[in-house]
């Protein structure tokens, strides 16, 4: 073959090989990690999120941050998806799994830098990974935690959220409630759990309220605030004069005519009122639009109505009352209607809602959140869904185990001590992970003021002593302290999950040595 190159990449691609790519990848990912280090456990700080727009979001919550900051570096990128994967698969844990991600890398950058190579160290990590799972299951407290221990997992996880102290506890039990309601045999019922949010009161006015709330206003003013023992109805349709009769090519010629026109439309619209006070419905969701005059005929009849309900209210509604849709009110029959112990509506500063408690049809609950402020609701709201997430994986999917970093020596020690009969250099990939796993504790210490080299060798005198031991967080200072007599408690789920998806993301950019960027 003749000296000509060959270009199968076109000219505005960038191209990035071997160690280069490598290096730049491991600092991207290794950077995204720093970034949430601070925000770890109970004594962890906050970050203010401002987007382009201005938008502020206040959280501690990893994967919210991270989906917030507009990270663009492909491998930087997965160490993102790896807060996604947890919080979508166990709903906790997100720093946790980054942090993790974060020290792998690094430990796998020295391993490079002592030619170790990139199979070797992806093949020891799966292995220690293993270790790691076997580790866990052997340390379950209990597979099928008791109320004490729920409310355990539930405080922990809302812990220095920004919930406060003193509502954290009140929190918690709200969080248990609600999962024990939607509990059956067959597992949890997740979905039954909405956090509903209103501003204008303190965290501890938030409340379980057992059916839904919906934000919808009444037709008018002059309708019952509420109704006790309600036979509910849906209609999708407009309770208005129907096109095809008011055509505007009307031919009108005399004043009998118009009369005669005027009153076929009032009947019309009349028998709206007529058809729903037929049956026995109390209270009404129509999805679309009514007329002023069929309005003033239900005010008259007694009836709570609610007009132009969204798709998603109607839905929610119809899942809790047990009412059908129906697509015209001629067609309204009692067998269509749901019911329900009571709907209200409720004034909350400008905004009212509706409370449908008790309904026929489903379990479905919902957290009636409060807070000062609009930054404060949302932070509980993340934080209530984090908790409900960790109570529900705890009774679901497999128990739980000791916080504060206990678990993390246990997984740390059973890698390293297993690592001596790994052979070759896969035993130093294997022992690196160990290391790696400790930067939890480590972070822990660092974030409740503690020194981390000292805490990290206590930790471990009281494990090789027996106990296990975590860095237990209370008030201002932080301890050496057995975590389950403290009742700090995570679930085992979001540990095995942690570990997984650091170890996928780690192994997957340390498999990377070519990096071709189409411009
Ligand atoms: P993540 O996003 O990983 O859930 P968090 O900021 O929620 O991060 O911190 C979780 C860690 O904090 C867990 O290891 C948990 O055991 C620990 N933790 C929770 N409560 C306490 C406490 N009172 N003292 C010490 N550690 C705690
Ligand atoms: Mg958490």
């Amino acid at each position: 073959m003749g000296g000509q190159p060959m270009f199968i990449l076109s000219e505005d691609s960038e191209r990035t090989r071997g160690d280069d790519a490598q290096s730049s990848n491991i600092s991207a990912g290794k950077a995204v990690s720093e970034s949430v280090r601070t925000t770890l456990g109970p004594r962890g700080m906050d970050k203010m999120l401002v987007s382009d727009d201005g938008d502020v979001v206040i959280t501690n919550d990893g994967a919210t941050i991270l989906d917030e900051m507009d990270i663009e570096h492909p491998a930087a990128q997965m160490l993102v998806e790896v807060a996604e994967t947890q919080e979508e698969e166990v709903g906790d844990g997100t720093t946790t799994a980054s942090i993790l991600a974060g020290e792998l890398l690094s430990k796998a950058e020295n391993l490079l830098e002592d030619d170790v190579h990139p199979t070797t160290i992806v093949e020891g990590y799966h292995e220690a990974a293993q270790i790691a799972q076997a580790a866990i299951e052997d340390n379950v407290i209990a597979t099928e935690p008791d109320d004490e221990q729920l409310l355990q997992v539930a405080e922990s996880s809302m812990t220095g959220k920004g919930t406060g102290e003193l509502a954290a506890g009140d929190l918690a039990q709200t969080v248990v409630d609600a999962v024990q309601q939607v509990s059956t045999t067959d597992g949890v019922d997740r979905d039954a759990i909405t956090v509903h949010t209103q501003v204008g009161a303190a965290t501890s006015a938030t409340e379980l309220v057992e059916g839904v709330i919906v934000d919808e206003d009444r037709l008018s003013e002059e309708m019952p605030r509420s109704a006790e023992d309600a036979a509910i109805a849906i209609i999708e349709e407009d309770l208005e004069v129907k096109e095809s009769n008011i055509d505007a090519e009307y031919q009108v010629s005399n004043v009998d005519q118009l009369n005669a026109a005027i009153e076929a439309e009032t009947e019309q619209l009349a028998e709206y009122a007529k058809a729903i006070a037929e049956t026995d419905a109390d209270v009404v969701f129509i999805d679309g639009d009514v007329d002023d005059r069929v309005a003033s005929d239900l005010v008259k009849e007694g009836l709570l109505v609610f007009d132009g309900v969204d798709g998603d209210d109607i839905d929610a509604v119809g899942a809790a009352t047990g009412a059908s849709r129906v697509g015209s009110v001629e067609t309204l029959e009692n067998d269509d209607l749901g019911s329900a112990d009571s709907v209200s509506v409720e004034k909350f500063a400008d905004d009212e809602l509706v409370f449908i408690e008790g309904g026929a049809a489903s379990e479905a609950v919902t957290i009636f959140a409060r807070g000062s402020t609009e930054h404060v609701v949302d932070e509980i709201e993340r934080s209530l869904n984090d908790a409900l997430d960790v109570v529900t994986a705890a009774l679901d999917a497999g128990g739980v185990v000791g916080g504060a970093g206990a678990i993390e020596i246990i997984i740390a020690n059973q890698v390293r001590d297993e690592a001596a009969s790994i052979e070759g250099r896969k035993q130093l990939a294997v022992e690196a992970f160990a290391d790696a796993v400790d930067v939890l504790p480590r972070t822990l210490a660092e974030n409740t003021g503690m020194d981390p080299i000292d805490a990290l060798v206590d930790l471990r005198a009281a494990h090789d002593g027996g106990t296990a031991a975590g860095l237990i967080s209370e008030g201002q200072t932080g301890t050496v302290a057995d975590p389950i007599e403290h009742g700090v408690l995570d679930p085992a789920a979001v540990k095995r999950e942690a570990i997984d998806s650091a170890t996928e993301a780690s192994t997957m950019i340390v498999r990377i040595d070519d990096v071709i960027a189409s411009n």
